[in-house]
């Protein structure tokens, strides 16, 4: 069975669930974890400085996928952290 990492944000602890579940709330703050793909190496906490940066990143790609479907005059964004490449027609 596989497994997804999901991530506090607040608490930066991080959750190993099966792949069917699909919302974790952290055990320690009770806020909805962060889902991150499996190939993404999320770095460590105590690298506060790459911890920051790759969830700013993270952040700002999520943030971009849900302008990309919402804004019709969109017509593609690259994802660099991510590795993807979304465009449309
Ligand atoms: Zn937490």
């Amino acid at each position: 069975m596989s497994h997804r990492t999901w991530v506090c944000l607040s608490c930066q602890k991080s959750y190993r669930r099966v792949q069917t579940i699909s919302n974790v709330s952290c055990a320690l703050c009770g806020q909805a974890c962060e889902y991150v793909h499996w190939k993404l190496h999320i770095p460590s906490p105590k690298k506060t400085r790459e911890w920051k940066e790759f969830w700013t990143q993270y952040l700002h790609e999520k943030n971009l996928i849900a302008q990309f479907h919402a804004d019709p005059t969109l017509k593609q964004i690259d994802l660099p952290l991510l590795n993807q490449r979304h465009s449309k027609q």
